[in-house]
């Protein structure tokens, strides 16, 4: 398992001359392993917190530590080889290359990577695990939304990442699908052992997760795992 902290993180975002402070100094320890959810209201800056925990994005100040290091000194190569050792995305919109058959989704994030295992054969067992063997040549097109999400959390955890960073996984989904993903990503938390962060709308899933944090204009205004929250 691997621990995730974030150390006085600042975002913020210039345009027109005016400020906005997406993230006001983020004080937070994720442990490795949890299912844990982020919740709050539109442009409260939980996407933003997950692109600086995924490292797509680099903080205003504050630091960074996966696993105890800082991420801040690693150059941009380093960090796309941290991020492959690391992260898994899954977002809202699927994000599934349109041209490419849903094995070939799933292999994407392989390619051009030298690995010790065979990449076809990884890509056949989660496609099982996420119970779409039958697609396996069916384009993005083809699938249902649901579906699509099977897929693109098939793709996250091909590289076997310590972390899936999940962006409203289930904000495009009617309700059941929905309901199926989010136990899919239980099942994988507690098979895998890789942490799960959850951003969600939805209070009800997001109480069902190990540790609930919740977010307000950029500041994390409660944390079920905490004992006083000022
Ligand atoms: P949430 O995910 O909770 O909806 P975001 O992290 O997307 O919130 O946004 C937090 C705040 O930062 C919002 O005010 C949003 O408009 C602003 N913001 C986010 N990304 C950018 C960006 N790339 N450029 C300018 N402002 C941004
Ligand atoms: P979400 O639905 O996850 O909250 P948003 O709609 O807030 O996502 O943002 C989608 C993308 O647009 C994100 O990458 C975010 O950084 C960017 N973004 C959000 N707000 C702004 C903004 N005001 N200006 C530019 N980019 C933004």
């Amino acid at each position: 398992y691997q621990s995730i902290e974030c150390r006085k993180l600042v975002k913020a975002f210039r345009g027109d001359g005016v400020e906005t402070h997406a993230l006001k100094q983020v004080d937070l320890v994720l442990e490795g392993g949890k299912f844990i959810s982020l919740i709050g209201p539109s442009g409260s800056g939980k996407s933003t917190l997950l692109s600086l925990i995924g490292t797509l994005d680099e903080p205003t100040s504050g630091e960074l530590l996966h696993g105890g290091q800082s991420v801040s000194r690693l150059n941009s190569r380093q960090l796309a080889d941290f991020r492959f050792e690391t992260i898994g995305f899954i977002f809202q919109q699927f994000h599934l290359i349109p041209t490419l058959t849903a094995l070939e989704n799933i292999m994407a994030p392989l390619f051009g990577r030298k690995v010790s295992y065979d990449k076809k054969e990884r890509s056949l067992k989660l496609l099982e695990l996420v119970g779409l063997s039958e697609k396996a040549n069916a384009l993005p097109s083809q699938l249902s939304g649901g579906q699509q999400q099977r897929i693109a959390i098939a793709r996250a955890l091909v590289h076997e990442p310590k972390w899936l960073l999940a962006d409203e996984p289930t904000g495009n989904l009617d309700f059941e699908t929905g309901e199926v993903i989010f136990q899919l990503l239980q099942r994988l938390n507690q098979e895998k052992g890789c942490g799960v962060l959850f951003v969600t709308h939805d209070p009800q899933l997001a109480n069902r997760a190990d540790r609930k944090i919740e977010m307000r204009d950029g500041e994390i205004i409660a944390d079920s795992q905490a004992r006083h929250y000022a």
